[in-house]
């Protein structure tokens, strides 16, 4: 379908100013307003056309590529064109109407079209923090939180109404949620429809407020709420919980729960991303001789073996035993750190046996070319 051309479409010559321009549009977009027309589709048509030819020629820069080139300039993927919604068209041209723009209220208020449906009260979201172990991040975990918020009232489940069923029709809308008004503006009289002052959208009003919640429909009170967290979760992590947050009242929608995660710092176990950290300390006879010993992890203790001759500095991994990642469930590593304890305190009897060492080739540091260097260790450490 060929285009028609951009000025014939304002009805203005091909050097008409900005001036003339806008006010040509002003008059088009009047004309074919589909409060004026509802339902017509070839004046929403006509609307759209006039809003695609005012985009471009109330551009200069656009309008200079238009005059040059033609439609052909605006190809593909451009934002003009007779894909243009009607709600990018009162959002990018509404201010050529001055300062009061008609169409805000033509939408009930809101920015879009949805607007113009029974508008619903909706409670305010709550926050809450939860303090997590490692363990519980480790396997996730069920928690029950005791939340005090806006509840429905008691008394009148919410309604906000005495006895159940005080409701009569809003006798300011009719029932229908919405007034319409005319409005004088700078184009002439435009006629609107805003959100019922009255009944605020509800279409019915209350005979007999309920006495208990002086016709809220919501209490401060308290309840308790079990959420279901996923393994491998992060400190400042945010949780959403669907409709658990402040009752609204009157039919309307609750606000969300927003759970944070907090975790509690571990004291033997540190935490790298999804890898976890342990320093171990061991005697010299357990690193000169080797040993077994026990690591705590967050599936329980696990048994490792220290081989003879052990240096510090040593790093050991535990493949699969660090935490698992929220998304994948794939589990980070546990890094044993391999610290030698050198004994501060010892008897005359100890300090004897030891001093005979002293002079054991044995006992002299010998460190390996292979041996790797306290950089490199930390490289690896954190890969
Ligand atoms: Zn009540
Ligand atoms: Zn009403």
């Amino acid at each position: 379908m060929s285009k028609r051309d951009y000025y014939e479409v304002l009805g203005v010559s091909r050097n008409a100013t900005e001036a003339e321009i806008k006010k040509a549009y002003r008059q088009m977009a009047l004309k074919y307003h589909p409060d004026k027309n509802p339902g017509d589709k070839a004046a929403e048509e006509k609307f759209k056309e006039a809003a695609e030819a005012y985009e471009v020629l109330s551009n200069t820069e656009k309008r200079q590529r238009y005059n040059q080139f033609g439609h052909g300039s605006f190809g593909g993927g451009s934002s003009n064109g007779h894909g243009m919604n009607m709600e990018d068209i009162f959002s990018n041209f509404g201010d050529i109407f001055g300062g009061h723009n008609p169409f805000e209220s033509f939408f009930g208020g809101g920015s879009t079209r949805t607007g113009r449906q029974r508008q619903t009260k909706r409670g305010s979201n709550l926050r809450v923090k939860v303090k997590l172990t490692l363990k519980e991040i480790a396997h996730g975990i069920e928690k029950k939180l005791k939340v005090n918020k806006q509840i429905n009232c008691n008394t009148c489940g919410g309604t906000g109404a005495e006895g159940g069923s005080s409701f009569h029709t809003c006798p300011t809308c009719k029932g229908s949620g919405y007034i319409r008004q005319v409005t004088n503006t700078i184009l002439g009289q435009m006629q609107t429809t805003n959100t019922c002052p009255t009944c605020h959208g509800s279409g019915q009003t209350i005979i007999n407020k309920c006495q208990s919640c002086n016709g809220e429909g919501t209490q401060y009170g308290e309840e308790i709420i079990t959420i279901q967290i996923p393994p491998g979760v992060a400190e400042g992590m945010q949780m959403n919980v669907s409709g658990k947050g402040n009752a609204a009242g009157k039919n309307g929608i609750p606000g969300d729960l927003i759970v944070v995660i907090e975790e509690i710092e571990d004291k033997e176990l540190k935490r790298d991303g999804n890898n976890l950290l342990f320093e171990l300390y061991i005697s010299i006879p357990d690193a000169a001789l080797g040993a077994n010993a026990e690591i705590p992890t967050v599936d329980g203790k696990a048994k490792i073996k220290i081989e003879p001759g052990t240096q510090p500095g040593k790093v050991l991994r535990l493949k699969g035993k660090g935490l698992p990642e929220v998304n994948s469930g794939h589990r980070g590593d546990l890094l044993i750190n391999i610290n030698v304890w050198t004994p501060q305190n010892l008897t005359p009897e100890e300090k004897k046996t030891i001093e005979k060492f002293r002079t054991s080739d044995n006992f002299k540091p010998k460190p390996t070319k292979n041996e790797k260097s306290f950089f490199e260790k930390m490289r690896d450490y954190f890969q």
